[in-house]
């Protein structure tokens, strides 16, 4: 079974890669464009990137044709292919599961510096805040696959912890450097990146979502790669 990633963003295709493994996991094809996130929910912004992404392969004839030519003899390509989004973002339960949706924009700036004002956002909306039960927080990932018959699948992991004091460690991204998942005393950005893509909200969605598909048949032996 091969899933088909709708993003551009070659760091997220590696992670799936490694999650969803020994599934494969292919790039989805240049120029293709996705609808932007809302502002409603995760799992609606994913259903809306699988659902793009599957329309426009499944309806465009020379796509078809590659996949047709690329599939096992004897095997029909619409049974080998899953079309596979995501969406994620960081909830504080003192901030009423703010940022959420809008985690990526939450200081209103795009390009290099977002991460770093995003950060300073949050710790000021924290600043009467103080211990990790009052500083309560989760990663949430949804992750929602859609087959070339359009059925839909979809799941969710959440990964628990708190939001630190001030920023620490120099690795990952986003809000890495202030959130301290349940049972470290680390902020994620002093996890090693391998420890993170095990742990993390969306390796955990990843393999819920799996064993959603073989419980429903779609992810049979004799079809993973
Ligand atoms: P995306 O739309 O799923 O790529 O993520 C939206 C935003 O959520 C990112 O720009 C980050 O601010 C935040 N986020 C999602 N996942 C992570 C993570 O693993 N670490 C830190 N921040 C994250």
């Amino acid at each position: 079974m091969r899933f088909m990633l709708a993003t551009g963003n070659a760091h997220k295709l590696q992670e799936f890669r490694s999650i969803l493994a020994p599934c494969l996991v292919v790039p989805m094809l240049a120029g293709v464009e996705l609808p932007p996130e809302g502002v409603e929910s995760f799992a609606e912004n994913a259903a809306g990137k699988a659902v793009a992404l599957a329309e426009l392969v499944v309806g465009d004839p020379a796509q078809v044709a590659l996949l047709e030519g690329a599939a096992p003899a004897g095997r029909d390509w619409r049974d080998e292919l899953l079309f596979l989004a995501d969406d994620s973002g960081l909830e504080v339960e003192a901030l009423r599961w703010a940022p959420g949706v809008t985690s990526a924009r939450y200081a209103g700036v795009d390009g290099p510096g977002a991460d770093a004002a995003n950060v300073t956002r949050l710790l000021r909306e924290l600043a009467g805040c103080a211990g990790s039960a009052a500083r309560r927080a989760r990663f949430h990932c949804s992750v929602v696959v859609v087959t070339p018959r359009m059925a839909h699948y979809r799941a969710t992991g959440y990964w628990w912890g708190a939001i630190a004091e001030a920023p620490r460690g120099e690795g990952g991204f986003g809000y890495d450097p202030v959130f301290v998942p349940e049972g470290s005393d680390l902020t994620v950005a002093e996890w090693p990146q391998a420890d993170k893509d095990q742990a993390s909200h969306r390796a955990l969605a990843g393999r819920a979502l799996l064993e959603r598909l073989r419980r429903e048949g779609l992810l049979d032996g004799d079809r993973e790669a």
